[in-house]
């Protein structure tokens, strides 16, 4: 169990306000209406489970585009390699969503139980009435803002306003339900007991963290150059040593509970609470600040010769991690605003390649697909183009004839089966037939190419 000291100063200021924006944009997204018609989600941001769609306010995503979620995941990948690159591991420090709610638990904590030594002290004490009562309000903080947390992700899956109205009238699926308590207690767990143990075991990234490090890269640096030997204070400044006075206030306030003046740690999350208690120690002292300072190695060692030191923070590595942000970023938006709002994909059938007709015809069966993405009902007009002895009939209609219509209903997909028919006596030259398929409305048309097999004799 970690006791970490609470601690004032730059990156702690950072650090609350930084939580509070990204708490705002983790809760409030969800409440944000978006008008789409009377049949489909209100919510401007919203994974609509049941149905297999995603919403982000115009921007439809459907099952069978689940390639921009592998892409939205790929960009974040690639900025998170790119911060990594150039600052370390800040992300865990100031934006992971465990960093941010692990310290709200703390404060919490800090709230009941008091600071470091008190609360060192309570844990050692047997049980009273007054601890108890601390414990419990801890506890149940705890829960409620696990609750909270829960509750925010699940707005995401679930109408936020219908699922408040759920929840008082307790109507919540029970698809909610199992969301809402177990991330509610995985929360309670992770966030009020195994804390910087997430960080160390269980999260992938501080392992792989360093492979995207170098020596120009900025990240939690304690200058040894400057601190060593370290000493006890001396008032009268005759010692020999360093400016380090040993006084471990940088130990104490560590989430992770590291010493960083023994170099940069897998475990370090680059938080620069150190930087703010030493700081306050070398403030206090009157000696230069930045004894321990987000730097880079080479910049450390041109410190440490007297030289002036150029930075050289955009290498090769962090442009590459940056183009291939920036491309992923573009081809995603580009394929989301230019994407085709009506989509038609045909298959033939693969267990009866022709049929011989009795009126001496022969029949090929396809399986068509079409997605209706716009909120307007679409009717639709299909004919063979480039073969004009051919007939058509779909799926539930007795006669074959030139064209046939479909009837699409706004937002959804139609898989039918079509037929196509030829006479046996006319031979192809090729087999290549090509479908028009026309809104009627728009007259906007949309070709599709497939085969029409047949015996050569
Ligand atoms: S060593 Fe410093 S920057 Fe790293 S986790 Fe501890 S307090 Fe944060
Ligand atoms: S806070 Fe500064 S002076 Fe105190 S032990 Fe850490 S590095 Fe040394």
């Amino acid at each position: 169990m970690i006791y970490s000291q609470y601690i004032s100063g730059k990156y702690r200021t950072i650090k609350d306000y930084s939580s509070i924006l990204l708490l705002l944009v983790y809760f409030l997204p969800s409440w944000i209406r978006w008008d789409r018609g009377d049949h489909l989600p209100s919510q401007a941001i919203m994974m609509d489970l049941p149905n297999r769609k995603a919403y982000l306010f115009s921007i439809e995503i459907w099952p069978e585009e689940a390639y921009y979620i592998a892409g939205i995941l790929m960009m974040a990948a690639f900025a998170l390699f790119f911060v990594t690159s150039l600052f370390g591991r800040i992300w865990c420090g100031y934006t992971c969503p465990h960093t941010v709610f692990v310290d709200f638990f703390i404060k919490v904590e800090r709230f009941f139980q008091g600071d470091r030594n008190a609360r060192i002290k309570l844990d050692s004490q047997r049980m009273t009435k007054a601890k108890f009562k601390k414990k419990f309000m801890t506890h149940l903080v705890w829960l409620l803002i696990s609750f909270s947390f829960a509750f925010g992700w699940v707005c995401y899956f679930y109408d936020a306003s219908t699922l408040v109205k759920d929840i008082v009238s307790f109507k919540v699926t029970a698809g909610g339900l199992t969301w809402l308590f177990g991330l509610t207690f995985s929360t309670y767990l992770f966030a009020g007991f195994a804390r910087e143990r997430v960080c160390t075991y269980m999260c992938p990234y501080g392992r792989f963290q360093s492979a995207m490090l170098d020596n120009n890269s900025y990240v939690v640096t304690y200058q040894n150059w400057r601190g060593e030997p370290r000493g006890k204070f001396n008032p009268d400044n005759n010692s020999s040593s360093g400016d380090c006075i040993d006084c471990n206030k940088c130990v104490v306030v560590c989430p992770m509970g590291i010493d960083i003046r023994d170099g940069l740690q897998m475990q370090c999350i680059g938080c620069g609470l150190c930087i703010d208690a030493c700081d306050s120690v070398m403030s206090s002292l009157k000696k230069p600040l930045g004894l321990i300072s987000y730097d880079s190695t080479n910049s450390s060692e041109d410190l440490k010769a007297g030289r002036k030191h150029k930075k050289r923070i955009i290498q090769p590595k962090t442009m590459i991690f940056a183009a291939v942000f920036a491309t992923a970023l573009s081809g995603l938006l580009y394929s989301l605003l230019t994407k085709d709002l009506l989509k038609i994909s045909i298959l033939h059938d693969r267990s009866a390649l022709f049929t011989y007709l009795p009126d001496g015809f022969i029949r090929n069966n396809y399986q068509i697909k079409l997605y209706n993405k716009t909120s307007k009902e679409k009717r639709l007009s299909i004919k063979v183009e480039n073969n004009t002895d051919m007939e058509i009939k779909l799926q539930g209609i007795s006669e074959y004839t030139k064209e046939q219509f479909i009837i699409l209903p706004p937002e959804e997909a139609l898989d039918i089966l079509l037929f196509i028919k030829a006479d046996k006596k006319t031979t192809a030259s090729d087999n290549r037939i090509i479908l028009d398929v026309v809104d009627t409305e728009t007259g906007e048309k949309y070709k599709v190419t497939t085969e029409f097999l047949r015996t050569n004799s």
